[in-house]
């Protein structure tokens, strides 16, 4: 049913006339594309021009590469938008790192008019100084492959070369749903094959995956297989419940209720077998042929509204752990654990590694909920924390298997606290006091018999 309304709604909406395109833009602010048919045209050739431009003139924050070819020999350009002077942020740790494409589908020009856009907004933007573009480059690295089906682009169809739709040839449930046109098998085709062993390589860490279309007006979070919600649904409706409150009225549904059952797109792909959190970005078919970038981004404003808030905010959508309390105790560890991230997190272990380097003791793993903190306790001996050992956290960025593991070193000293007398007693890290050694073997047969308990409490 929601299919049917949904294609109506595109006839509908293909019949409108388009704007006419304002004249006498300077050159540095015009839009690459001739207007087809009242479309947004961007020609893969023009394309080619304006993105080895951007490398010229701004050698600083864009990095222009390649992630394959087409099936006809087209280059799949990458741009990649960072403040290059930079190999870190400049607090010392790691960039985060996005990653954007546009244009899976050849007729769908607003899709990949906002790949596009978003790629240019921050060149701009940069170079008029804005503070939010600095913020943002000198922090992320953005990774936008723009047109990802240049044969179908160039010929106004949704297919590739060989008439297989790029959307269903990822290897994630592949031609499982009722679907037509998905390729010979997974990956059969040069395009999808590029876009994956391009997110393998070079963006496995990415906070971030948002793939561009047109149709409906509406932002899909996975599944696109299942009408059940993902395992991170607490991450996807906190960004809805945000974007709602502060950037746009944009609908922000599971793709298959949201739009239909479908099966091997790459929103399914970048969420189930890489752990990013992804959004298959749809704009509405209204068309329109822009004279500039000026028109273009008013055009798709309230979209770029979101998809800054996206960027913006990307340090958010992980989990990120800080433990806040670290109890020791004859046989037994207590710890707090906050987490700043908004996405959950299953698989927390904290392990101890002795001034040796091997690792002593692991905890078995808990869970820490999105934007909240987890008091865990466990059954250990303390005398298996020796002097001049460290700490470490590790965990999953998000609820999603394949989500990639982070392994901290916990910046933060424990208290060692006798529990045996009254209120108890602060003896610090010497735990080789005579006193604490006898009493931890006292605790060793305590510890025998309860070993393997873990009582976890979550606020
Ligand atoms: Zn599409």
């Amino acid at each position: 049913m929601r299919v049917a309304v949904g294609l109506v709604v595109c006839i509908v909406l293909a019949s409108v006339p388009a704007a006419a395109a304002p004249s006498g833009e300077a050159p540095s602010s015009a839009w690459p594309g001739d207007p087809v048919d009242s479309h947004v045209h961007l020609t893969w050739a023009a394309l080619t021009l304006d993105v080895n431009d951007w490398a010229d003139e701004h050698p600083d924050i864009v990095d222009l590469t390649s992630a394959g070819s087409s099936e006809l020999g087209k280059t799949l350009w990458v741009v990649r938008l960072s403040d290059w002077s930079l190999e870190t942020k400049p607090n010392g740790t790691a960039k985060e790192i996005v990653y954007i494409d546009g244009g899976h589908h050849g007729n769908e020009y607003l899709g990949t008019a906002l790949a596009y856009l978003t790629a240019k907004w921050y060149i701009n933007a940069w170079s008029e100084g804005d503070e939010e573009a600095i913020t943002v480059l000198q922090n992320t690295e953005l990774h936008i492959l723009i047109m990802l089906n240049p044969d179908g682009n160039d010929i106004d169809t949704r297919w590739n070369v060989n008439q297989v739709d790029l959307n269903r040839n990822y290897n994630h449930y592949w031609n499982t749903c009722p679907t037509t046109q998905p390729g010979s098998s997974a990956f059969s085709e040069s395009e999808t094959a590029s876009n994956s062993a391009y997110m393998n390589e070079f963006v496995t860490d990415a906070d971030l995956y948002v793939t561009m279309h047109t149709g409906v007006w509406i932002m899909l979070y996975p599944w696109g297989k299942w009408a059940d919600q993902p395992p991170d649904w607490e991450l996807f409706w906190g960004i809805r419940e945000e974007v709602h409150a502060t950037v746009s009225d944009i609908p922000i549904q599971n793709a298959n209720q949201g739009l239909y059952p479908n099966c091997g797109t790459s929103r399914d792909y970048g969420y189930g077998v890489m752990g990013f959190p992804t959004f298959t970005f749809e704009t509405d078919d209204e068309q329109f042929v822009p004279g500039s970038f000026e028109n273009l981004n008013e055009r798709l404003g309230e979209e770029m509204d979101v998809m800054r808030y996206l960027i913006n905010k990307v340090w958010y959508w992980r989990a990120r752990l800080d433990v806040q309390a670290l109890e020791i105790s004859q046989d037994s560890l207590e710890t707090t654990v906050f987490n700043h991230g908004m996405a959950s997190t299953t698989n927390a272990s904290l392990e101890y590694i002795d001034a040796n380097g091997d690792v002593v003791w692991s905890s078995p793993f808990f869970g820490v909920n999105a934007t909240n903190s987890s008091t865990v306790q466990f059954t250990v001996p303390s005398s298996k924390f020796t002097d001049g050992g460290s700490w470490n956290l590790n965990y999953q960025k998000r609820v999603i298997n394949a989500s990639v593991w982070v392994n901290e070193t916990v910046d933060f000293q424990p208290s060692f606290i006798d529990d045996a007398g009254e209120g108890g007693f602060l003896l610090g890290f010497g735990v080789f006091n005579p006193v604490t050694s006898l009493l931890a073997m006292v605790g060793v047969s305590a510890w025998m018999q309860r070993r393997g308990t873990v009582e976890e409490s979550t606020e």
